[in-house]
Order: structure tokens, then C-alpha cells, then sequence
């Protein structure tokens, strides 16, 4: 993976001297067998060579993604269980839904 230094020439190792332009991707790569698809990321890609550069966020953005699946198992009393349930199907939300919103919202303050 090649790391963006300069904004605008590309840094490609041969003479390309081509253009930088932002752009956004979906970047899927393979870790520890485990398929990790980053949504929307934004890189560079040069105009010339096509080549694509991960500016220094969106190498962050690749880490996280490897580091944290965005899955885990939570346990809680069946009584929570079923009050997250009902308060779900009130929203209309799908349980995930409902749980993500309420962990995100407990987050911000
Ligand atoms: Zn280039």
C-alpha cells in the first residue's frame, strides 16, 4: 500500500508526473483470511497511472476497520432484552438499529 506524501504530483516511482484528484471507494482487502470492506473511503488516484494513494486518514480509517469487525456478542438480562425489543418495534427499527442508536446517542454525551 503506497502512502500519499504530496497532494498533487503523483509519487509513483516511475516519472508519471501525472495529476492527483480525490476520490471516494469502496476498499475491500484480506486480513488474517478475514474479507474487510471499507466503505467510502476517500483516496487519491493520478490521473495518468491510475495508480491509487491512501492519504493518512484514510490509512486510519483501513487500521480501524481491520482492528474492530463491528460485531460482537453483548449479554443482558432477558427483562432489558425485551424492553430493547419493544422500544425497537416502537421506532420501527430492527433491533440493531435500535441498540446502535442508543449506544451512539450514550456516546455523545
Ligand atoms: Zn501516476
Amino acid at each position: 500500500m503506497k502512502m500519499a506524501t504530496e497532494r498533487n504530483r503523483c509519487p509513483s516511482d516511475t516519472d508519471c508526473n501525472g495529476e492527483l484528484y480525490r476520490k471516494r471507494i469502496d476498499y475491500t482487502f484480506e486480513s488474517n483470511g478475514r474479507k474487510i470492506k471499507v466503505p467510502d473511503l476517500e483516496v487519491w488516484q493520478c490521473d495518468q497511472c491510475n495508480e491509487i494513494f491512501f492519504p493518512a486518514e484514510a490509512n486510519e480509517r483501513i487500521d480501524l476497520y481491520e482492528r474492530f469487525s463491528g460485531r460482537f456478542l453483548v449479554r443482558v438480562p432477558p427483562e432489558l432484552h425485551c424492553q430493547l425489543t419493544q422500544a425497537a418495534k416502537e421506532h420501527h427499527r430492527s433491533l440493531n438499529q435500535e441498540i446502535t442508536f442508543l449506544l451512539s446517542q450514550a456516546l455523545r454525551k
